[in-house]
């Protein structure tokens, strides 16, 4: 008889030894960890990141997802206070999954038991110059700071990240090969709409109208690529392409359109086949709605891997 997939009902941590002491029992049973960070309201990309989750690990794997909106990656004037907190729909959402063991939500004073500013903190230089890090002073350092102190906590043996947030994930692999944590990451594609935007939490603040209009940030994009496949190799002709689509949404206001290497985030020349990284490079932006500001990227490939 063909036996039905376990379904795992999550509990709730919100200290760091409670948690701690849960993935030191998972790993003491000999079950492989993984790791969801998420700053919470979540949506179906989020639960996509979950199910990843435990398709790496197996049934007899251990899932922890955690919420938390870390106040040191928002900047002045950003959105932390008004961020969306639905921890009891999170968790719904969650269990509907069937796919999670631990749901992870800490206080700020246990993330940061010394205040804030904390004392000691994480950064990877260079590979925030540009893209996101260019208009968000601080935050990638908030963002590492956070995640490494999640992985102390949650002890995983992977985690896995979106490519939503791709300057996020180069970031977070590079801390993670340069610190030795010994921790698997996993970068999951963008899920999308049906016309295109990708999901974000930060769609909810979207009034209608910019709604429909948000579209044009993935039909540049999707441009961008088309361009390249016909051979285009010029950034600066690919940057201003892409800018001159999302001007035709009145509601839009470009704060980047940027085309780099995909590995070292550093802006190039030329797109090449030689490149640092073999050839990927990362087509990016950012455009804010009236508040709102939404960001996407796509991955550009020349060459053999195109
Ligand atoms: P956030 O809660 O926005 O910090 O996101 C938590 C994780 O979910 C990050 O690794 C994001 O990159 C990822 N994520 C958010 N939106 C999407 C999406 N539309 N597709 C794939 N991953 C996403």
């Amino acid at each position: 008889m063909p036996t039905s997939p376990p379904v795992y009902e999550s509990t709730l941590f919100t200290t760091v030894a409670a948690m701690q002491a849960e993935a030191d029992a998972a790993r003491a049973a000999g079950r492989r960890l993984a790791l969801v960070p998420t700053l919470g309201a979540l949506h179906a990309g989020h639960l996509a990141l979950v199910r990843e989750a435990r398709d790496r690990v197996g049934p007899g794997g251990h899932v922890t997802v955690s919420i938390f909106v870390n106040p040191t990656q928002f900047g002045p004037g950003e959105d932390f206070e008004a961020y969306p907190r639905t921890l009891d729909a999170d968790r719904d959402a969650l269990d509907e999954t069937g796919t999670v063991d631990a749901v992870f939500v800490p206080t700020v004073e246990a993330m940061y038991p010394f205040g804030l500013p904390p004392f000691a903190t994480v950064a990877v230089r260079d590979l925030d110059r540009h893209l996101c890090g260019a208009h968000r002073p601080g935050h990638f350092a908030g963002v590492t700071t956070v995640v490494a102190r999640l992985f102390l906590a949650c002890r995983p043996h992977l985690a896995v990240f979106g490519q939503k947030d791709a300057q996020q994930l180069a970031i977070l692999r590079r801390m993670t090969a340069d610190l030795g944590f010994g921790i698997e990451l996993v970068g999951h594609p963008i899920v999308r709409e049906a016309d295109g935007l990708a999901l974000s939490s930060r769609n909810a603040y979207l009034s209608a109208q910019e709604r429909a209009q948000a579209v044009v940030l993935s039909q540049a994009l999707r441009a961008a690529q088309a361009a390249v496949a016909r051979g285009e190799r010029d950034p600066a002709v690919l940057a201003r392409a892409m800018e001159a689509q999302v001007a035709t949404a009145p509601l839009a206001r470009v704060q980047y359109v940027e085309v780099v290497d995909a590995e070292t985030l550093q802006p190039v020349e030329a797109l090449s086949e030689g490149g640092p990284s073999g050839g990927r490079y990362l087509a990016a932006l950012a455009v804010f709605f009236g508040a709102t500001r939404l960001i996407d990227n796509v991955t550009l490939r020349v060459g053999e891997q195109a």
